[in-house]
């Protein structure tokens, strides 16, 4: 059975968010752990994690998500800026042991300037200052679009910075079908073409989650514009075969369409009976 939620806010606590996607028909989510601007987190309120553990645990969930805020920077020009980066992502990790198992996600960062290998040095370090060997979280690296100087976009890069970690069995990656298809990779006509690139550079077995997203511009188009299922450039049949693919059929899936709950609710189920 295909495994599909969507992006959920945080803002009424976790067992809510399990509650939620339930609603929903999911049975995965993702949500951020902070604000996107990565200001400080709310207390965390271990009743209401373990509560959620007990949801996911009874309702047979597939992995959840938990997505760094967007604004972090493991490679950013200035070290106190790459300092935040590594202390927001070591404090969202020790505040994830309260939902062992799960995964933790971010954008591995933008170089500014500083060039692509100067850029994976970095996120490479600040990954191996902050991976616990105790850690049940595995960490996933998103694919990324290639806009402005982000990391990422070249399944090579993720490759590189895997390479670099001391606790690669602690990392993972997400598969954004937006990022990947506006970096260039044509999951529209050949679906099976770019499975097997990612095989060859990266390893299937290194792919935990896809983020499901139409998107509103073409392949190749490096700007990272989400579209609803249907309704962008990459079509409803090319998502159906992705979510009919074999090689992908245990992992979960996101949405991150531009939804409310009920355009959600709708998403989801279209894509379950699509999938069958
Ligand atoms: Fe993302
Ligand atoms: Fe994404
Ligand atoms: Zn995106």
């Amino acid at each position: 059975m295909l495994h599909i939620g969507c992006h959920l806010s945080s803002s009424k606590g976790f067992a809510a968010m399990g509650r939620q996607a339930l609603e929903l028909q999911a049975d995965t989510f993702q949500f951020f752990t902070r604000n996107p601007r990565g200001s400080r987190a709310k207390e965390l309120d271990p009743a209401d994690a373990a509560a959620l553990c007990t949801l996911l645990r009874e309702h047979q969930f597939a992995p959840i998500i938990a997505h760094a805020p967007y604004t972090l920077n493991l490679c950013g020009a200035e070290a106190h800026n790459r300092g935040f980066a590594r202390d927001t992502m070591a404090d969202d990790l020790a505040r994830m042991e309260h939902i062992p198992g799960q995964y933790y996600n971010f954008h591995p960062g933008s170089h500014v300037g500083q060039g692509t290998e100067a850029g994976i040095t970095l996120i490479a370090e600040g990954l191996n200052a902050i991976l616990r060997p105790e850690q049940t979280t595995t960490v996933l690296l998103e694919t990324m679009a290639g806009k402005g100087s982000e990391v990422g976009g070249r399944f090579e890069e993720l490759r590189e910075i895997l390479d670099r970690v001391e606790l690669p069995e602690k990392m993972g990656v997400c598969l954004d079908t937006c990022h990947v298809s506006d970096g260039g990779y044509d999951i529209i006509g050949d679906l099976d073409g770019v499975l097997t690139e990612f095989d060859r550079v990266i390893g299937l077995s290194r792919l935990k989650a896809i983020h499901l997203n139409d998107s509103k511009n073409p392949i190749g188009a490096r700007k990272d514009r989400h579209a609803c299922i249907g309704d962008g450039c990459i079509g409803l049949e090319a998502l159906t075969r992705i979510v009919r693919h074999p090689a992908l059929q245990t992992l979960p899936f996101c949405l991150e369409t531009p939804n409310e709950l009920p355009g959600y609710a709708a998403e989801i189920a279209l894509m379950r009976k699509q999938a069958e």
